[in-house]
């Protein structure tokens, strides 16, 4: 398994197919659950194992990482060579170039040929321990073999160019912001709390320098990078041997103009003199090697002017504003756009439309803008539209929120994302409604809003790619089904901005049936446990849009269950009166309380908020204590509830 796992990750050279090394994993595992004595810390399995210690421990490094001095253009890497030269006193030397990654060094450190600390480089003397974390990367060893008791391996922590572009994708459909670019993204990604989701991030590791005790342990450093390669860590292919400045420079130019086509984002050419001896001989400055230098590529930004801003409708309903540029080259490319994100975005730049500004290539797959450098003579000020320029259905931006939304469940835009998530398993469960379903009937007409799905025909499945008349009756017996389903999961399914299931459930149990909440009022609305005013709010806009009040019309004549029994509480000496319990009390679990303030026509909430009236505390009470007393909720044992109750 390790070695399949170095032939794919570290050489990208597999020898088996993935499904094989599926299989081979699953065996693996299966042996290890009937032998957990067998388990090892550095299986192929115990990738994702324990959690990093609270809050990332501080852990000083074995020497410095370094930082190098910059060369900007080929002057400036002539003058470093040229003091490399003179400092040696005509001694021979070569380099050794490098691509710089745009990621994030790492310093890892082996004991007995297993991977046991890996460190951030920090401030370059201390850095954060992330062990849990690198043991995901799956280019990073967690045994190699070797002669070596104790050895450290410094490198890069990157996130390839594709991962880096599906992680925003991902991450706009979630309403979450993006990463600027792959180094800030793998860099959150190393430092996160659960190492699944790093090891979800599929970050990889290319190694740069090999250490014993702090120190160089080879005499040249181009044979320590072939020795990493033997030991089974990823060396960059496209690093190279330069026997002079002239080489190396045209190493720096054939890098540059092939920065595109890499599959990762490099920033430069590092240049090290590769003897180590004559490394010691250079020495260092106050702040950097001489016998390194960091070429870096011109950044890529050109001036141009934003001719207009229009607005792009997200799968989510999410209004992204894109600014329409004159175009303009680019490092091999012409741009034509650039993404704005929000409005917001809009007003840190202070940009109109008319403005001159620098636009910038980092990775990403739209281009940004970086600041207006020149204002425009008639400039306009942008303003996000009103209605949805897709469907001119209503758009909001919640409070908190950074993005404007078409509310209008059935706008083009979002038709895909809103019927996936009504057919979906916990909503409205209708079974075989998937992406490859609703694409093909979106992109055929069938289904222009979510209503329509129950006039879907037998003949209309029939016509679809792969469609046999088996599964298509089954699909038609799922629809026919989910006209049963209750109200929560009908209001759920509407894709109310922050009606998820559980606020549904109150909704519904609150006020019984679908007209009582399309009726009600914000005022009214908050009366529902858990309903503060930015819910209440998105409620009232969704059956306010003349959209969505359609569909709830269509829907009903669809026979959907828009009433519900709303469970009346008991009558009794608690009627009207809200709890919350926390503790252990003397007598009655949690349950029998529960059902002894019911029977007494009290209610009983999971959290304390203002609309609670007593918070029942028994021993070793915890947070809910300390925030019932923060709001002045009263705060009473199991005695004094007996009493409330009458049992005294
Ligand atoms: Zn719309």
């Amino acid at each position: 398994m390790r070695r399949h796992e170095h032939l794919y990750y570290v050489l990208d050279q597999p020898e088996i197919s993935d499904a094989e090394y599926d299989a081979s994993m699953r065996r693996l595992r299966e042996l290890e659950a009937e032998h957990p004595e067998l388990v090892t810390a550095d299986s192929p399995t115990q990738r994702v194992g324990g959690k990093p210690r609270e809050g990332f421990v501080k852990v000083r490094h074995s020497s410095a990482m370094l930082s190098l001095d910059n060369a900007l253009n080929e002057g400036e890497l002539r003058d470093f060579d040229r003091r490399v030269r003179d400092l040696l006193a005509g001694e021979p030397y070569q380099y050794v170039a490098e691509l710089k990654l745009d990621g994030l060094s790492m310093a890892a450190h082996y004991e007995d040929g297993r991977l046991r600390l890996a460190i951030t480089r920090g401030d370059g003397r201390v850095g954060e321990d992330v062990t849990e974390n690198a043991r995901t990367i799956r280019a990073l060893p967690l045994r190699v073999s070797g002669k070596l008791p104790r050895f450290e391996v410094r490198g890069e922590v990157i996130m390839l160019t594709k991962n880096f572009q599906q992680l925003n994708a991902d991450r706009e459909t979630q309403g979450l912001p993006r990463y600027a670019n792959p180094r800030n993204s793998a860099a959150g990604s190393l430092r996160m709390l659960e190492p699944s989701i790093t090891a979800s991030r599929q970050l990889d590791f290319f190694a740069y320098l090999l250490l014993v005790d702090g120190k160089p342990y080879s005499m040249s450093h181009w044979e320590s990078l072939l020795l990493l390669q033997e030991m089974g860590f990823k060396v960059n292919p496209k690093n190279r041997c330069c026997p002079d400045v002239g080489e190396l420079f045209a190493f720096c130019q054939e890098m540059e103009s092939r920065r595109d086509s890499l599959p990762y984002e490099i920033d430069g050419v590092v240049a090290k003199v590769d003897s180590i001896a004559q490394q010691d001989n250079l020495g260092w400055t106050a702040k950097a090697p001489r016998w390194a230098i960091a070429f870096k590529f011109p950044a890529r930004q050109e001036e141009t002017v934003v001719d207009n801003i229009e607005v792009q409708v997200g799968r989510t309903g999410a209004l992204t504003p894109v600014a329409h540029l004159r175009p303009v080259f680019i490092s091999g490319v012409t741009v034509a756009r650039a993404t704005l994100h929000n409005e917001d975005e809009i007003q840190r730049l202070d940009l109109h439309i008319g403005d001159t500004v620098l636009i910038e290539r980092s990775g990403d797959v739209i281009p940004k803008v970086v600041r207006v450098t020149r204002q425009g003579g008639e400039r306009r000020p942008f303003q996000m539209p009103k209605l949805c320029p897709v469907c001119e259905g209503d758009v909001v931006r919640a409070e908190g929120e950074a993005a404007s939304r078409c509310i209008n469940s059935n706008c083009p835009a979002r038709l895909k994302e809103t019927i996936l998530h009504y057919a979906a398993r916990g909503v409205m469960d209708i079974d075989g409604m998937g992406d490859v379903l609703v694409n093909q009937l979106v992109d055929r007409g069938m289904l222009k809003s979510v209503a329509d799905i129950y006039q879907l025909t037998l003949e209309q499945l029939l016509q679809l790619d792969r469609m046999g008349k088996k599964s298509a009756e089954k699909i038609l017996a799922n629809i026919q089904r989910s006209r049963s389903q209750p109200l929560p999961r009908v209001l759920n399914g509407l894709g109310i901005s922050f009606v998820g299931e559980r606020t549904a459930q109150i909704l519904a149990n609150t006020f019984g049936s679908l007209d009582e909440i399309e009726q009600a009022d914000e005022a009214a609305l908050q009366t529902a446990d858990e309903v503060g005013p930015k819910v209440a709010e998105s409620i009232r806009r969704f059956f306010h849009e003349h959209h969505n009040k359609e569909l709830v019309e269509r829907l009903r004549e669809a026979g959907l269950q828009f009433m519900q029994e709303i469970h009346k509480p008991a009558e009794g000496p608690l009627t009207g009166k809200t709890f919350v319990l926390t503790g252990t009390l003397p007598t009655m679990t949690r349950e029998e309380a529960k059902a002894r303030i019911e029977a007494a026509g009290g209610k009983v909430t999971d959290s304390v908020s203002k609309k609670t009236h007593y918070l029942v505390a028994g021993e070793a009470a915890g947070s809910k204590l300390t925030k019932a007393q923060a709001l002045g909720v009263q705060v009473v044992d199991e005695a004094a509830l007996l009493n409330l109750i009458g049992v005294n």
